[in-house]
């Protein structure tokens, strides 16, 4: 190294250990005011936040003449685009719950806490409310200069502002919850002309308040206090884990860089002791003393210290993303031979195969057919048996249909009531009674298979078919 290279190696580490003095480990008793810098997982951070643009923007693509996905919770129906899923369907909706909670034990498993470092809301919304108050107070030493001073017009003022635009994002998270339950331009309408439903008026409340106290008052203390996944993710992370992690072989023993030291003379590890790594935290753990609860592992330390690394002239990576094992020595044990990798994969697999069979089967029309029994049968006057049955229509479209009622299966047979189309309303169950009657000599038993047979037409014409197999009851 220069002399030249030195000096301003010394410059940069100097500036670092005075601001320094300002981090320390949390503690849970003052606010948490991290440090922001640049770097690759910072830049991965936002871009993986802004997939939550899909929960404000979702609501408003369209389908055809309604919403493209609408959990339309009064009318117990769920748009999905061109499916509508009924409640007799929802078993699909519980196999996709546990699809993503089986995804994230596999990226659990494989790369720690992704969720909570890079999609989580708690932590995803207060990056966002914790950016803004760096806009308008400053630095972190600013903004804890601020917290301390005397209240004055000033401190109001930048406060006020801070909190105003809080409430507004958090009432903007209340009401893309909400437009996702009820049609999103109707919704418009009605808060625009305060028209509001008292349940719609209650959710919003609750999002805000809750959006507003989570993400601005507490914080990183929801992740240790309130989140049981951080309790649980001690169980999916092994030491073959990629995780955020210090490597103290090559850090320790850390020591600070002193004025005008050749590299070539030091004692010390790679760590300058500089708390970068601290300062950014958001949830201001030491990295330093291995894997904690407190780690969201969202790799902000990783680009602190690559930076300060590259201040120093070291190798960047003293803090990566790598496992326990690898970092003491250990071969590194590959995905294919990790059960628990296997076991939720399979699993995941499972699912996804249950809600491609339920999407694939579902259909805009199914029927139920049921005898009655009181009486079983009835011997018309001229000698022909008379059967009485009750077809339930259920129509899973968006919109009435007509639908035509059958049966087939035992010669000579006259369906009887059924001889005009029946309009099945949608997203309900139409019932109607017919009556299957079948002359005396076809009878060949006291009990035969007759299969009903629907057939609805849609206002462009295609037809939807729902077949169902009963039995026709005889004297024998
Ligand atoms: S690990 Fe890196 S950022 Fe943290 S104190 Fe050491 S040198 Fe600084
Ligand atoms: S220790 Fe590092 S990875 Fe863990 S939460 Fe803090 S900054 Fe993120």
């Amino acid at each position: 190294m220069s002399d030249n290279q030195k000096s301003q190696r010394d410059a940069a580490v100097e500036a670092l250990y005075e601001e320094a003095g300002h981090w320390h480990i949390n503690t849970g008793d003052e606010t948490i005011h991290a440090k922001r810098v640049g770097g690759k997982w910072r830049t991965l951070k936002w871009l993986t936040s802004s997939l939550w643009l899909i929960y404000f923007l979702g609501p408003y693509l369209r389908w055809g003449d309604r919403q493209a996905v609408l959990f339309d919770i009064p009318n117990r129906q769920f748009h999905l685009f061109g499916v509508t899923i009924l409640p007799q369907d929802f078993w699909m909706l519980s196999l996709l719950l546990l699809f993503f909670a089986i995804l994230l034990a596999v990226v659990t498993a494989v790369a720690g806490r992704v969720w909570c470092g890079f999609f989580c809301f708690q932590t995803v919304w207060t990056d966002v409310y914790t950016w803004i108050e760096e806009k308008l107070e400053g630095a972190p030493a600013k903004r804890q200069k601020l917290d301390k001073a005397p209240l004055s017009f000033e401190k109001i003022r930048t406060k006020g502002v801070k909190h105003l635009l809080w409430l507004i994002i958090a009432f903007i998270t209340g009401i893309g919850f909400i437009t996702w339950f009820v049609d999103a331009q109707q919704f418009w309408i009605d808060l625009l002309s305060f028209n509001l439903g008292t349940t719609a008026l209650i959710t919003l409340a609750l999002f805000t308040v809750g959006t507003y106290v989570l993400a601005g008052f507490l914080r990183e203390q929801a992740c240790f206090w309130l989140c049981p996944y951080a309790r649980i993710q001690a169980v999916m992370v092994d030491n073959s884990t990629a995780v955020p992690t210090y490597d103290f072989h090559r850090g320790e023993p850390r020591g600070r860089v002193k004025k005008g030291q050749n590299e070539d003379d030091r004692t010390t590890g790679d760590c300058v002791d500089c708390n970068q790594c601290v300062a950014v935290c958001p949830t201001g753990v030491d990295i330093r003393h291995g894997q904690q609860e407190g780690c969201i592992m969202c790799a902000l330390c990783i680009d602190a210290c690559d930076i300060v690394m590259e201040k120093v002239g070291r190798p960047t990576g003293l803090i990566r993303y790598e496992s326990l094992d690898t970092l003491n020595g250990k071969e590194d044990r590959p995905l294919l031979k990790r059960p628990r990798v296997w076991i939720y994969t399979a699993v995941l697999a499972l699912s996804l195969v249950g809600i491609a069979y339920g999407l694939s089967t579902l259909d805009a029309i199914e029927i139920k057919v049921i005898h009655d029994r009181q009486p079983l049968f009835v011997v018309q006057s001229d000698g022909s048996i008379q059967n009485k049955y009750t077809v339930k229509i259920l129509n899973k479209m968006t919109e009435d249909m007509d639908v035509a009622i059958t049966a087939s299966g035992l010669e000579g047979l006259q369906v009887i009531g059924a001889d005009k189309p029946i309009t099945s309303q949608h997203g309900k169950v139409t019932p109607k009674t017919i009556f299957v009657r079948v002359p005396p000599a076809n009878i060949g038993g006291d009990s035969m298979p007759i299969l009903f047979r629907a057939v609805g037409t849609d206002k462009n014409g295609q037809p939807f078919v729902s077949e169902r197999q009963s039995v026709f009851m005889g004297p024998g």
